[in-house]
């Protein structure tokens, strides 16, 4: 017997409904991005293994054990699926000197790999929006990476929380260091196996550990704010202190680290608790030092990403918007292309579209119960009726679909946008 061809595990195919709902989605955050300035750019997904390792960090879980790497059939060059976008567009960016003597925003859209453990929330291809910002020293670019967010939730009528850390600068990042592994070295026998593993190679890290002994011990650790000297402490400041002018609440959380070793200064991450253990929605972070270690002028830099899986899932949650239901769908008599009805429903559909309304105009006939159930089953928010009567009065009729309690109304064509406008908006 023939086996059944499936799709790797953890790598999902996106159907036509939901990947309806994705181009809804990645066209409402690339106008919220353009409105802060940041530009489309497209790398791509395969990229030499040694960007990742020196980007990320050679004792990541990403470079330790999530990379799908392989190496080219022809001339053996160590080859990786993307597992993030950063690196790839800090690559970009310097092998075309787009940030020599300019600023610079960025934006990208695209499936990412990562050879993790599927579950809810977390699949081995996964797609990423990430933005960066190029040659931008002080604290006011972050803050507005995270207003940028911050008023994307709001477009979505999302409630997310924002915690906020600061990672210092390499040289506080040192002294901390030898502290915390001092501190933990008392307690080596009681950690778990992964940080023991990691203790001296990157001892930051067990602050992440999922572990609880771990976890209680990490609780009265060294803790990294209080090694931050006076410029850190000021950047910190100033992001705060914007995000505090506009409005933006958060919490500033000392244990935070990031999965990535790139960061320095300020980290964040959107965090929402209704999607279970995978609650990070986006995370990014400052990384000054990321351009230059990858053969670059110095170049200060700051970036997130937001994962569409998340986000998605959270939507659909919190409501049914952007499911790719059209507005109206518009039932009528008749079934050749000849009757007044007929004519009069495609004069109102284009009309409707001209006003800016999705709307679906039934086509192949059938009975107006018929064409009714298919009317609700399209998730419309009305139903527009037309049949010899409303065709003999330039008429139609406003059926609502959802909120039956609502009474149906006969609309004159010429005032039909307008009506629904002021009713159904
Ligand atoms: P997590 O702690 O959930 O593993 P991370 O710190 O590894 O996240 P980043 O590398 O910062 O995540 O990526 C940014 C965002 O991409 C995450 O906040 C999340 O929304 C999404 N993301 C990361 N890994 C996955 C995955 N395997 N599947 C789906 N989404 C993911
Ligand atoms: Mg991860």
């Amino acid at each position: 017997m023939k086996q059944k061809l499936q799709s790797v595990r953890g790598m999902n195919d996106i159907l036509p409904g939901e990947a309806l709902r994705w181009e809804w989605l990645e066209a409402l955050v690339a106008k919220c991005l353009c409105g802060y300035g940041y530009l489309p750019v497209q790398t791509p997904i395969v990229e030499p293994t040694p960007l990742f390792s020196r980007a990320i960090g050679a004792v990541t879980d990403i470079v330790e054990k999530e990379m799908y790497s392989f190496s080219d059939a022809l001339n053996g060059e160590p080859l990786t699926l993307r597992p993030e976008g950063t690196a790839g567009c800090v690559r970009a960016v310097i092998q075309h000197g787009l940030a020599n003597q300019h600023t610079l925003r960025l934006y990208y859209m695209g499936a990412m790999f990562r050879h993790e453990r599927p579950q809810k929330g977390r699949y081995r291809q996964f797609h990423q929006i990430g933005a960066e910002a190029f040659g931008f020293p002080g604290p006011d670019v972050d803050a507005e990476q995270i207003l940028l967010l911050a008023r994307l939730w709001q477009e979505l009528d999302l409630s997310l929380t924002l915690n906020i850390n600061s990672l210092g600068q390499p040289e506080e990042r040192a002294r901390h260091r030898q502290d915390l592994i001092a501190y933990l070295e008392k307690y080596e026998t009681s950690l778990d196996e992964d940080a023991r593993r990691r203790l001296y190679s990157n001892p930051l890290r067990i602050f992440d550990s999922k572990n609880p002994t771990t976890q209680a011990i990490c609780a009265d650790a060294p803790e990294l704010p209080a090694y931050l000297g006076k410029e850190s402490h000021a950047h910190f400041a100033g992001v705060t202190r914007i995000l505090n002018d506009e409005g933006v609440s958060f919490t500033v959380n000392p244990r935070m680290v990031r999965g990535l070793d790139y960061y320095n200064l300020t980290v964040f991450e959107w965090l929402t608790n209704d999607l279970g253990a995978q609650g990070t929605v986006a995370a990014g972070g400052r990384y000054d030092g990321l351009v230059e270690q990858l053969g670059g002028k110095p170049t200060p830099a700051c970036g997130f990403a937001i994962g569409m899986e998340r986000l998605l899932e959270l939507i659909l949650q919190n409501d049914a918007a952007g499911n790719g239901a059209p507005d109206i769908y518009v039932v009528h008599q008749g079934e050749g292309t000849g009757e007044r009805t007929t004519r009069l429903a495609f004069q109102a559909a284009e009309q409707l579209r001209d006003t800016g309304y999705r709307v679906i105009l039934h086509c192949g006939g059938g009975s107006f119960k018929s064409q009714m159930k298919k009317a609700d089953a399209s998730g419309a928010t009305c139903a527009i009726l037309i049949g010899e009567d409303e065709a003999s009065a330039a008429s139609v009729l406003v059926k609502p679909l959802r909120d039956k309690e609502r009474e149906q109304e006969l609309v004159r064509l010429a005032d039909l946008a307008y009506f629904l406008s002021t009713h159904f908006a």
